[in-house]
């Protein structure tokens, strides 16, 4: 994603209250933010980018509970403003590297992890830093659940293949996988990404893999 730096947006952020400014106080706590019964599901997106996604999946999920994560400030603060629009009762934001992501969620707290787009990162020696690589495999597998999955799309199809041969050696099973989303059967009940719009309307397919230990 191109950055360009928007002027002021750490100080939205620390305003905001869709932001959850210090998320390791929410630790094993997360669904209690939301005002939710303890059986409610927490499904998180990492990379949510300026959370178009996130945001219709909320809208039409009201009974799970939703956390967009984002790197970014000046990305993130997009997703923000956008909450202070709509004012979602089930869905927070963290500005935060998901490396670290194990600080924030307890063992089993997440029942499902979106990836979506995800940045390739091309170079071999920047293989690990690829949100898919057996090395951020190893930090999900602890926060979550018994039979948490993983969803991942993408428009790459090295950085796919590369998630196919992670996942598969790191132990985990492939639930479902398409080469070509758009026309496959799970496309049904899809919602679309920015990334993902931008890119089949540009006639590429999207790949997609969902994983479970
Ligand atoms: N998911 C959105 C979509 O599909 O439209 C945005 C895709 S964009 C290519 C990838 C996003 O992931 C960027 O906003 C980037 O800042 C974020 N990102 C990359 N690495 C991250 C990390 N380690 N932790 C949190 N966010 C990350």
């Amino acid at each position: 994603m191109r950055l360009r730096n928007v002027p002021g947006s750490r100080d939205y952020i620390k305003e905001c209250d869709y932001a959850v400014n210090e998320p390791e106080s929410l630790k094993g706590i997360w669904r209690s933010s939301f005002k939710k019964s303890d059986d409610s599901e927490l499904h998180i997106e990492i990379g949510c980018g300026k959370g178009r996604f996130i945001h219709d999946l909320a809208a039409l999920n009201p009974d799970i509970c939703y956390v967009g994560i984002e790197k970014f400030s000046s990305v993130l603060i997009r997703a923000l403003q956008k909450a202070e629009l709509l004012y979602p009762e089930n869905l927070l934001f963290i500005r935060f590297d998901a490396e670290h992501i194990s600080d924030i969620f307890d063992e089993g707290e997440v029942n499902r992890i979106y990836l979506n787009f995800s940045d390739p990162w091309p170079k071999d020696r920047h293989a690990k830093r690829r949100l898919t690589s057996s090395q951020f495999l190893k930090r999900y597998d602890p926060i979550l659940s018994k039979n948490g999955q993983i969803i991942f799309k993408t428009d790459n199809r090295d950085l796919f293949d590369f998630s196919l041969e992670q996942a598969n050696e790191s132990g985990w099973n492939i639930v479902a996988k398409t080469y070509d989303l758009h026309s496959s059967e799970l496309n049904a009940g899809n919602i679309m990404t920015e990334y993902e719009e931008r890119f089949s309307s540009q006639g590429v397919p999207i790949c997609e893999m969902i994983i479970e230990r």
